[in-house]
C-alpha cells in the first residue's frame, strides 16, 4: 500500500503542454478515479504515474520516495490496461505468472499467488486456456489477475472496462469495487464515464485541458460542484443551465421567472433535471416539449424555453405528455439551485 503526491506535474510533447501543473494528494488505500473528456490529459497522468512517460517538470513521490527517474517495475506499481495487452500463445496461467518468473520468484510462491488470484477473480477454470478462447470479460479478468499476482502498492486502471458490452461492464465494475474493498490497496482509475466515477471513486478528480478542475468525493462533487464545467460533467442526464442576470436580491431567467440569491450581474443558473417538475401554476418558467423518452423508472422530457435556451426534466410521475405541448416548470421542493459566474 502507498500514498502519492504529485507537485505542479506538468508534460509536454515537443511544444504542446498536455498536463499543465497537477497538484495531487493521493491517501494510502484510496480509490481515486481520474475522469474527464477524451484528450484532457487522464491516461498521460496515469501513465506519468506508472513511469511509462517522462515528467516534463514537477515531482512524483511515491511514499516520500522521489520516483520521477525510478523505473516503471521498480515503482511498486502495476497497470491494468484497456486492450488487456496479453500474450497471445502464452495460457492464462503463463501470462498471469509471467511477469513473477522474470522478476525470478521460486516457483511454489508464483504457484500460490496466481492461484489465489485465479480464485479472487472466478477464472480458475481457464487458467490452461490461451486468451484467444477466451471471452472479453474473461480477458480483462486475466489482466487483472496478472496485476492482482505483482502484489503492488499501488494500482493504475486505464479505462479497463470500454472494450466490454455495457452488461459485463457493470458486473466488473463491481467486481473491481469489491477487489479494493478486500485488498485496501491504492487504486487509480482512469475513465471517461461519470457512471463508473461516481460509483467506483472514493474521490474523483475531474481534468479538463490538462488541469484538475476539482477533486472531491461524488457526493461533494455532485451536490457542490466548483463550476459549470464540473456540474455538467458529473450526473446524467446533464445538468440545465440557463443564462440570468442577478440584482443583489434575486436572479431574473431569461427564460423567465425569479429565484431569490444575492448574486449580482451576469451569471449561469445551474439546475438538475430530476430537480424540475411539472406544475400547475406558480411557475419558475415556461417551456416546449421538444421530445420525450421513456425509460420505465423515469421519463426524460426535452424542453426548449420561450428563449430557446434546451432543458431536461426526469420525471417520475406516470403521466403522459404530448411534443409540442407548453408546460408549466417548477422546482422540487429538495430542488438545489446551483449559481455559477
Ligand atoms: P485522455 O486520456 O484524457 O483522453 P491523453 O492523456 O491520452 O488524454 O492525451 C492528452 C493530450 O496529449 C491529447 O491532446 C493527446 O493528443 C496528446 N498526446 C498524448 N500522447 C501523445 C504523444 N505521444 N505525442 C503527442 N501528443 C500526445
Amino acid at each position: 500500500m502507498a500514498s502519492l503526491t504529485l507537485s505542479q506535474v506538468r508534460k509536454s510533447y515537443g511544444n504542446l503542454e498536455v498536463i499543465k501543473g497537477v497538484d495531487l494528494d493521493i491517501q494510502d488505500g484510496e480509490f481515486i478515479v481520474f475522469v474527464g473528456p477524451s484528450g484532457c490529459g487522464k491516461s498521460t497522468l496515469l501513465r506519468i504515474i506508472a513511469g511509462l512517460e517522462d515528467i516534463t517538470s514537477g515531482d512524483l513521490k511515491i511514499d516520500d520516495r522521489l520516483v520521477n527517474d525510478v523505473r516503471p517495475s521498480d515503482r511498486g506499481v502495476a497497470m491494468v490496461f484497456q486492450t488487456y495487452a496479453l500474450y497471445p500463445h502464452m495460457s492464462v496461467r503463463k501470462n498471469m505468472a509471467f511477469g513473477l518468473m522474470q522478476a525470478k520468484k521460486p516457483r511454489d510462491e508464483i504457484d500460490r499467488r496466481v492461484n489465489a488470484a485465479a480464485k479472487t477473480l472466478q477464472i480458475e477454470a481457464y487458467l490452461d486456456r490461451t486468451p484467444k478462447a477466451l471471452s472479453g470479460g474473461q480477458r480483462q479478468r486475466v489482466a487483472i489477475g496478472r496485476a492482482i499476482v505483482r502484489e503492488p502498492d499501488v494500482f493504475l486502471f486505464d479505462e479497463p472496462l470500454s472494450n466490454l458490452d455495457a452488461a459485463l461492464r457493470v458486473q466488473t465494475r463491481l467486481e473491481i469495487a469489491k477487489l479494493h474493498e478486500r485488498l485496501a490497496t491504492t487504486m487509480i482509475y482512469v475513465t471517461h464515464d461519470q457512471v463508473e466515477a461516481m460509483t467506483l471513486a472514493d474521490r474523483i478528480v475531474v481534468l479538463r485541458e490538462g488541469l484538475i478542475e476539482q477533486v472531491g468525493t461524488p457526493k461533494e462533487l455532485y451536490d457542490s460542484p466548483a463550476n459549470e464545467f464540473v456540474a455538467g460533467f458529473i450526473g446524467s442526464p446533464k445538468m440545465n443551465f440557463f443564462n440570468a442576470l442577478g440584482d443583489g436580491e434575486k436572479l431574473t431567467l431569461e427564460a423567465g421567472g425569479t429565484l431569490p440569491s444575492d448574486q449580482e450581474g451576469s451569471v449561469r443558473v445551474g439546475i438538475r433535471p430530476e430537480d424540475l417538475i411539472v406544475v400547475k401554476t406558480k411557475p419558475l418558467l415556461k417551456a416546449t416539449v421538444d421530445a420525450i423518452e421513456y425509460l420505465g423508472e423515469a421519463t426524460y422530457l426535452h424542453l426548449k424555453t420561450a428563449n430557446d435556451e434546451n432543458l431536461i426534466l426526469k420525471s417520475n410521475l406516470d403521466e403522459s405528455y404530448q411534443a409540442g405541448a407548453e408546460l408549466k416548470v417548477g422546482l422540487t421542493k429538495a430542488a438545489k439551485v446551483h449559481v455559477f459566474k
